[in-house]
């Protein structure tokens, strides 16, 4: 089994069906798999070395794939590029590995300027853009129909993917060609089990990016048939519009996306009761949104959870978990789910093993993980540690009694606070307990006395929304607090009910919407430098030592 049989075995499965289409340009199976052979033949023919890497500098579109497939089965290493953070950041990643060529949209913000001073000895722009620079038509135009690619090891590398931090070096994890094969067994037994066969034939919308989480369907909706439609940067009322008009059938999403769609009525959010499954991924979602996203958008809701270092899906918190997470077993509402089959997950401190229960860094092991950093060898800034085969993965969490895995942070956002060790995301779900409070993060700042103290951030809706059950239980409200809006001084109150006392903020603050990172993640280290200056002039706890 190699990339280049998936894409020649849907050929021959699915021909003339569609199977790749965005706004401007569509193309059948039997188009796709002739266009990615060219233009692998095509970037060799025009000098792109045998695994020489390449930056990809593109929006979701039928380009992205086809370049993203035209790479791999070419044997070249694909480095993703987010159209989203701009000349420096691509600068950087660039210098860090080095790549001899550039493929790029002249239509992305700053591109042909980038790509006019980008120092590789291949430019290829995805359309004309009257330069003289080489295109992918005028590429697949002149190679041959029906190449002869080279064989691939599956150890091979495919890609490097560069996370999106904004300090130091750039870190970019190597990505195999077993690694992706793995992914694509793993979401078709785990998380696309079962949702496949229906009334419709199946068609993936890929509303988030195809460098990241949604780029994980394109292999399994090519080998079962489906149909994938490409959305670039769709806000979430042209995603609703998107599903009813190509009549989608799955999508993944970020959760602050489905956060922001949870804001529509139900009778908008109709559109989406056609979902056979609604994939969520890449930070957690509170437990209240998982529950009102079951009954107002799909019940179809299936977890994954995995990382660029350890390709997911490593756990999957399938469809029928989520109905008895419903029904009977709310707890493990708030987990990752399970290991999928052939990854083998512990929990460590350091080297040692921790039972079952205890708090530990999740240490991962199987064909998901992959070789390690591009340059590892001699660098000392890398946080997360490929150490004898297995991935230290920097994530903190626990196996409950019942085998779920949860996570309680990464290990860099803990706290210590007057000694003890305090897990953001717990405090961030006893916040999430308080009526009105919509979304809470959680962060440790420096403190002359407790070395950290906890600070909060949350958002809330406003008190006309709740229920008149919320508004007038006295065990849930102050009924002398009469303010519409959820107030600092009761979110704080409520603090002290449901946390012990070390674990309670030492402030809290209300902001209208977190800041987000580049792949629509809430970014933690923005919160926290947002909410130091505002820590002096608030709402803050008289200080109690625990
Ligand atoms: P990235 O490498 O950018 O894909 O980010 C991976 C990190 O996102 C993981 O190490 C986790 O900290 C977090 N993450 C991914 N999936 C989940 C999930 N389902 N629930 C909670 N956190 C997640």
């Amino acid at each position: 089994m190699s990339i280049a049989n998936v894409v020649r075995t849907a050929a021959e499965r699915f021909g003339a069906d569609l199977a790749v289409a965005d706004g401007a340009r569509s193309l059948s199976f039997a188009e796709l798999s002739d266009r990615v052979h060219r233009l692998a033949a095509g970037f060799a023919a025009r000098g792109v070395a045998p695994g020489g890497a390449v930056s990809v500098l593109l929006p979701n579109s039928v380009a992205s794939i086809e370049v993203d497939l035209a790479l791999t089965i070419g044997g070249f290493v694909r480095v993703a590029l987010n159209p989203r953070v701009g000349q420096r950041d691509w600068a950087r990643i660039m210098d860090d590995c080095r790549p001899c060529a550039l493929v790029y949209d002249p239509g992305v913000d700053g591109a042909r300027e980038f790509a006019a001073a980008a120092p590789v000895s291949v430019l290829i722009a995805a359309v004309d853009d009257d330069t003289g620079t080489a295109t992918l038509d005028g590429i697949a135009a002149a190679a041959p129909a029906r190449p002869r690619l080279r064989e691939l090891e599956p150890n091979a590398l495919c890609a490097l993917h560069y996370s999106s931090g904004t300090t130091g070096v750039p870190k970019g994890a190597k990505r195999t060609h077993a690694n992706r094969l793995a992914s694509l067994r793993a979401m078709l037994d785990h998380v696309l089990a079962g949702t496949l066969d229906g009334p419709e034939p199946p068609v993936f919308v890929h509303a988030g990016p195809v460098i990241h989480t949604s780029g994980l369907f394109v292999l399994p909706f090519l080998a079962a048939g489906g149909k994938q439609v490409l959305l670039d940067h769709a806000r979430p009322a042209e995603l609703l519009a998107a599903v009813a008009g190509c009549r989608g059938t799955h999508t993944a999403l970020v959760p602050t996306v489905i956060a922001r769609l949870l804001e529509f009525g139900d009778a908008e959010l109709t559109a989406l009761r056609r979902l056979r499954m609604l994939a969520y991924a890449g930070a957690p979602m509170p437990v209240e949104h998982i529950r009102q996203a079951y009954h107002r958008i799909t019940p179809n809701l299936v977890q994954y959870y995995g990382m660029v270092e350890a390709i997911p899906p490593l756990t999957v918190l399938g469809i029928a978990a989520h109905r008895r997470g419903m029904d009977e077993d709310s707890e493990i509402l708030a987990s990752v789910g399970r290991p999928c089959a052939g990854v083998d997950i512990d929990f460590r401190d350091g080297d040692v093993a921790v039972s079952d229960g205890q708090i530990g860094e999740l240490v991962i092991a199987g064909p998901a993980v992959g070789p390690g950093y591009h340059d590892a060898g001699t660098r000392t800034d890398l946080g997360k540690s490929h150490r004898g085969g297995r991935l230290h993965s920097g994530d903190l969490g626990f196996r409950a009694a019942d085998g779920y895995l949860h996570l309680t942070g990464r290990s860099k956002d803990m706290i210590i606070t007057g000694g003890y060790n305090v897990y953001p995301r717990e405090v961030e779900q006893a916040l999430l307990t308080i009526p009105g409070v919509t979304d809470a993060v959680v962060v440790g700042l420096a403190d002359p006395v407790w070395g950290q103290r906890i600070v909060a951030a949350y958002t809330a809706e406003s008190r006309a929304d709740l229920t008149e059950a919320e508004l007038t239980d006295p065990e849930l409200t102050d009924p002398e607090l009469t303010d519409p809006e959820l107030t600092e001084v009761e979110v704080l109150r409520r603090s002290r009910e449901v946390l012990p006392d070390y674990k309670r903020p030492k402030s809290v603050h209300r902001l209208p919407a977190f800041p987000l990172t580049a792949l629509g993640k809430v970014d933690r280290a923005a919160v926290a430098r947002m909410l130091a200056p505002l820590t002096s002039r608030s709402v803050v706890a008289a200080p109690s030592r625990a």
